[in-house]
């Protein structure tokens, strides 16, 4: 498991970023979390506790509760289970340096037929998220062997996070809209980037 954090130790400085370095198991069925992350682009991690570790995307749009809408999710490092809990501002300089809330989070179930290790390697997931403002089948789908294109995030495999069709899905609901608070602490990106309490 130390093995699977060396990429997300190797990117930031444990004296200058709040985050969490790690360590911490879980018991239990396999949590999510959404973080809403005010980095130089906006964006939502979504985190799946897979084998030990938060395995993540980074949803430029964040999720959709309309079966019909793709959204792109950009692999990034595997988070430690610790980092579920972060809400603050990571500083400016830092990697991913802005504030974060986590904006959904609660336990989801496997909906596929792989086990979640393989259903990952495989590139094709399908999941049954049970969380305060995301409920429901979601499928991910990798889209392509990461490339080794130059450039920012050239190594990064796309995937897309799609609605599945139940009874959880709605085309006119848009929560990343409606509902911005922390479930955490109930306050926006913009209060806790400003240092509201
Ligand atoms: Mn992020």
């Amino acid at each position: 498991m130390a093995d699977k954090l060396k990429t997300y130790r190797r990117k930031r400085d444990f004296s200058r970023t709040p985050e969490p370095k790690g360590g911490r198991g879980s018991d239990g069925p396999p949590m999510f979390v959404i973080q809403k992350h005010g980095a130089r682009a906006l964006h939502y991690d979504l985190r799946l506790e897979i084998g030990g570790v938060l395995v993540s995307w980074a949803v430029p749009k964040g999720p959709s509760t309309d079966p019909r809408v793709k959204r792109l999710a950009v692999r990034t490092e595997d988070h430690p289970m610790d980092y579920a809990d972060f809400e603050g501002v990571i500083p400016e300089g830092e990697y991913g340096g802005g504030a974060m809330i986590v904006w959904d989070t609660g336990n989801y179930a496997n909906a596929g037929e792989l086990d979640l290790p393989a259903a990952v390697k495989k590139g094709h997931l399908k999941i049954a998220l049970n969380g305060e403002k995301i409920k429901g089948g979601y499928s991910l789908l990798r889209t392509g062997a990461p490339s080794r294109a130059s450039g920012r995030g050239g190594d990064k495999e796309h995937w897309l996070l799609v609605k599945m069709r139940d009874e959880y899905a709605d085309a006119r609901r848009n929560p990343v809209n409606s509902q911005p608070e922390s479930v955490k602490s109930g306050r926006t990106l913009e209060q806790l980037a400003r240092g509201k309490k």
